[in-house]
């Protein structure tokens, strides 16, 4: 069943619920829900999520050659 959301990606597309495997610098962070442009296929991810990534980057330092 496919969930389109009321909101737009950049490109105009419309988007809707999907999951995704997320991993970052070789981090695996499983399988997560996100939002997919069903136009140009962008992946959006909560921003939830990305706190969770940016904090796990940060925390095994792989993060500090880039800051
Ligand atoms: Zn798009």
């Amino acid at each position: 069943m496919e969930v389109v959301l009321p909101i737009r990606c950049k490109c105009g597309g419309k988007l809707k619920k999907s999951k995704t495997k997320v991993e970052f610098f070789g981090i695996d962070f499983g399988i997560q829900s996100c939002e997919v442009c069903m136009q140009c296929g962008s992946e959006y991810l909560s921003q939830e999520l990305i706190e969770t990534i940016e904090k796990e980057v940060r925390r095994t330092g792989l993060l500090g050659s880039m800051m």
